[in-house]
């Protein structure tokens, strides 16, 4: 019979915060290496404001090396003053280490070959000659006082002994830190372990993962358990090819897991957002902690559950990460979970009007529509036969697109005051929004989602505007369809806004 599994077991080596962990971010120089993502100056500034915010103690902004452009972006970064040693990524050249001094950082992530096929195949030169060079360049960095990180690329492929000669020579030359890297997602976690365990003997030791095998947050752990104290993460795990491990994962299973907290959690939602709205890489549904699923429950016996107990179905509040949960009613939506969806807007219904409103429910979810927040109401206005009174109208819509800037004005009612703007904007649609938005002043409102269906024919068909609109902590998902795409993008937004302003006070409406 199998033993149960013991000895030199993650638990035993991070249980109790045997040593300390802390995070060196990579979105802004492996993470923008990810096809297709460019940060402009200003976002890298934004997302390297919260990184530091939450506790991340190395932000690597950058290759300086790359172009005066990305010097420039570098630059923003290390003017910001954060608390998070700012760092850039140098390969094993004087003159790159030259641009990241130039650039004002902290310290250099110097990047050596550590695997033959490195050594040899891509940079044509010895073993002996990068010991030389990796000798050479971390005193020249430590003389200009910079932190030094010593990476032995594609580590994980590497012969054992060299990459141990490598750490050896970076911790005698004066490095800060030797990095573990798994460059191309290539290892088990047994092969990370035995690595950093070996390294370690020579001083600090980093792990860097990436996700090929889909194994990035395990061999990140097993770095950690073998004595690894800094690990390379990117927020949302974007990078090259299956992209690098995702920091908010390491950090919840860090935090969850083994109690350990390097980054405040309850952050890692605004930053997976940051992140995927700056790289315009979505976050697919089912990704763990910042995923649009991942703390929703739709089917009727987890509604159920949830409702009896928070913690039925999850295995952490999603408040700890920034989140809420979500209750989504579909085909498989039960009593309670319809009654709990109504009674976050404030909606009672009796016995009888709930068993009609998740009839018609389950009818909508079966037809494979996804229940809105806004369907759910107006179905149980219909139910209740009460047709609830408006707060938000449109009550006129122009928009001009031919010949010169997009312009678009609106005139819309909110409860007894009737308001009108104009705006102008990339397109009609922009700039009915901009429009709406000015109208309505005081009434702001946040644009989450906004995608368009064209169902097929001819020029004249008939589009559907989907949007998700947020204010404060609600949201609501509104479709809207018409002929005309600037006249189903506001009726859209104006309808969810409706549901998202609170019913007016009795007396008010009595008047
Ligand atoms: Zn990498």
């Amino acid at each position: 019979m199998a033993e149960k599994f013991s000895g030199t077991s993650f638990p035993a080596a991070l249980d109790g915060g045997a040593h300390d962990v802390q995070f060196l971010d990579t979105t802004l120089r492996d993470g923008e290496q990810a096809p297709g993502v460019s940060l402009t100056a200003d976002q890298k500034a934004t997302v390297a404001r919260k990184l530091d915010a939450a506790g991340v103690s190395v932000v690597e902004a950058g290759s300086a090396c790359t172009s005066a452009g990305e010097r420039e972006t570098i630059r923003r970064v290390t003017g910001l003053d954060l608390d998070a040693t700012v760092t850039s990524f140098c390969r094993g050249v004087k003159r790159d280490v030259e641009l990241a001094l130039d650039c004002g950082v902290d310290g250099v992530n110097l990047v050596v070959p550590a695997s033959d096929r490195h050594v040899e195949g891509k940079v044509g030169t010895s073993r002996e000659s990068v010991l030389d060079t990796t000798r050479e360049l971390v005193e020249y960095a430590t003389d200009h006082g910079l932190w030094v990180e010593v990476i032995g690329e594609d580590g994980s492929r590497a012969d054992d002994s060299f990459l141990d000669e490598l750490a050896e020579t970076s911790a005698d030359a004066g490095a800060d830190r030797f990095c573990v890297a798994d460059t191309v997602g290539h290892a088990s976690p047994e092969r990370v372990y035995d690595l950093v365990a070996s390294a370690s003997e020579y001083g600090p030791v980093s792990v860097h993962t990436h996700d090929d095998l889909g194994l990035a947050v395990t061999n990140a752990l097993a770095g950690v358990a073998a004595g690894a104290d800094l690990v390379h993460a990117t927020v949302n795990g974007v990078g090259e090819r299956a992209g690098n491990v995702a920091l908010e994962e390491v950090a919840v299973a860090l935090w969850h897991c083994y109690d350990l907290e390097p980054v405040d959690t309850e952050q890692l939602y605004d930053l997976a957002s940051t992140v995927a709205e700056a790289t315009g890489v979505p976050l697919p549904p089912n990704k763990a902690v910042s995923g649009e699923n991942a703390f929703a429950h739709e089917s009727g016996i987890h509604t159920d559950g949830t409702l009896k107990d928070d913690r039925m179905y999850e295995p952490y509040p999603p408040e700890a990460v920034g989140r809420e949960r979500r209750l989504v009613l579909g085909k498989h939506a039960g009593r309670a979970g319809v009654r709990a969806a109504l009674a976050e807007h404030d909606v009672e219904v009796t016995d009888d009007e709930l068993a009609d409103v998740v009839e018609r429910v389950n009818e909508l979810g079966e037809r494979g529509k996804r229940v809105t927040d806004a369907d759910l109401l107006a179905v149980a206005d219909d139910v209740r036969g009460d047709g609830r009174d408006r707060r938000v109208e449109v009550l006129d819509l122009t928009a001009a697109s031919g010949g010169g800037t997009p312009t678009a004005s609106v005139r819309l009612r909110v409860d007894d005051d009737e308001y009108s703007a104009a705006g102008t904007g990339s397109g009609p649609v922009d700039a009915a929004m901009t429009a709406v938005r000015d109208a309505l002043g005081d009434v702001t409102f946040h644009l989450e989602e906004y995608h368009v269906d064209a169902i097929t024919g001819g020029t004249d068909a008939v589009v559907t505007v989907h949007v998700t609109v947020s204010r404060g902590d609600r949201t609501v998902t509104v479709d809207a369809s018409d002929a005309d795409i600037t006249a189903a993008s506001v009726t859209a937004v104006v309808e969810a806004l409706d549901r998202l302003l609170p019913e007016q006070e009795a007396a008010t409406a009595a008047d």
